[in-house]
């Protein structure tokens, strides 16, 4: 059970759904007025943290983890199969070089003096490591970096051969030997990441850039299934999720306080924006798991929770969002499922507030027993 504590002039609420005969959700919750806001338009994705949540493999019940980078990208570690199978298109010296820890001769590279703008990416897997912004004339022999595109794009580890004890770099994705980096660099980092030509493949600006080395496409959804609290915990669970954030929207008020929205003047709901990678949880994916975690048919409530801001509701980003939630709810009510209407608000999502910052990620910062189920077991095993 959720241990009971009161937070702030509305106290406690204590949220307990029950979806189907299959799953039991019980959210606690507790109402605060202070905080900041930000408004922030439903097509405008938030930046992305470094994230990572878990998936289901084709083949295995196993969860495997998916990695995503602060500047976008699938740095999910790819599987030595998959690098041996990327290998084989090398030329002997990428080969050496990205796959037995070489080094290219000093001044042989191709890579060097190349002074064009552009990004300089895995040879390998394809991810951006380095940018023309960060290329300097060491006087070394070889390309030299003081900062990569992204540190998540590079791993380091101790190389203690030849006698000495160096810090060499990595793709992060396919672990790639890349070179070494030192603490010798120019400002602002003072440091030099030493690279192979050979573990390079260097794209100039403007020119087309294969998939493997483009950020992810991000799509966007929104949902409101009661107190966001626990809504944004079991999206954040979700495979393919990059962030849930709480906040409000569908209301009258800009930039509404959460004081506002307890008064239930402002018609926001409470919602929750889900920021996902389209190819590996689909749209139609998260719509499953939104209905098993909450229960669609009470009316401007869950539980204990009662006020339009606790309303139902699917908010789309655009028309096929809004055919397919459509046509999910209209199926899910002709369904014995559930024995009375399904309330659940569709429309085009309006502008999304965050709601202020002691709301996000409450139920992993507050370490509160917060029981929620965890429908995306079922709901990627059922559809995948
Ligand atoms: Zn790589």
């Amino acid at each position: 059970m959720c241990d009971l504590y009161s937070r702030g002039m509305h106290g406690l609420r204590q949220l307990i759904v029950s979806v189907g005969a299959t799953l039991a959700v019980m959210l606690l919750c507790a109402c605060e007025l202070t905080g900041a806001d930000q408004a922030v338009a439903p097509q405008d994705p938030a930046p992305m943290p470094p994230t990572s949540s878990s998936i289901r493999t084709e083949n295995s019940t196993v969860p495997t983890q998916h990695t995503y980078s602060r500047s976008g990208f699938d740095v999910t570690p790819l599987s030595e199969a998959r690098v041996a199978e990327l290998a084989t298109k090398l030329t002997p010296e990428a080969f050496r070089v990205t796959q037995g820890s070489g080094t290219e001769p000093a001044f042989c590279g191709n890579l060097v003096d190349n002074k064009l703008h552009g990004v300089y990416c895995c040879v390998v897997c394809g991810l951006p490591l380095f940018s023309s912004e960060s290329k300097f004339n060491s006087g070394t022999g070889w390309p030299s970096f003081f900062t990569p595109v992204d540190a998540a794009h590079v791993s380091e580890r101790v190389d203690r051969t030849h006698g000495m004890e160096r810090t060499e770099i990595n793709c992060a994705r396919c672990r790639s030997h890349l070179g070494h980096v030192f603490s010798d660099g120019p400002r602002p980092t003072g440091l030099r990441f030493c690279l192979n030509s050979a573990a390079l493949t260097f794209y100039e600006k403007g020119s087309p850039m294969p998939i493997v080395s483009q950020p992810i496409k991000t799509e966007t959804a929104y949902f409101a299934g009661g107190c966001f609290w626990g809504v944004e915990h079991v999206f954040q669970e979700a495979p393919g999720v990059i962030t849930a954030t709480s906040g409000y929207m569908q209301g009258s008020v800009e930039r509404p306080t959460y004081e506002q929205v307890c008064t239930g003047k402002t018609g926001h709901a409470e919602a929750v924006q889900v920021i996902f990678d389209p190819s590996v949880i689909s749209f139609r994916q998260l719509l499953e798991g939104f209905f098993e975690l909450h229960d669609p048919t009470q009316v401007n409530r869950q539980g204990p929770d009662s006020g339009t801001q606790y309303r139902s509701g699917v908010f789309c980003t655009d028309a096929a969002q809004l055919a397919q939630a459509r046509e999910f709810i209209a199926k899910l009510g002709a369904s014995t499922r559930f024995s009375a209407p399904i309330a659940t608000q569709v429309e085009l999502a309006k502008t999304f507030y965050p709601a202020e910052d002691y709301h996000q990620d409450y139920v992993q910062n507050t370490g509160r027993v917060c029981h929620v189920g965890n429908p995306w077991p079922q709901v990627l095993g059922a559809t995948k």
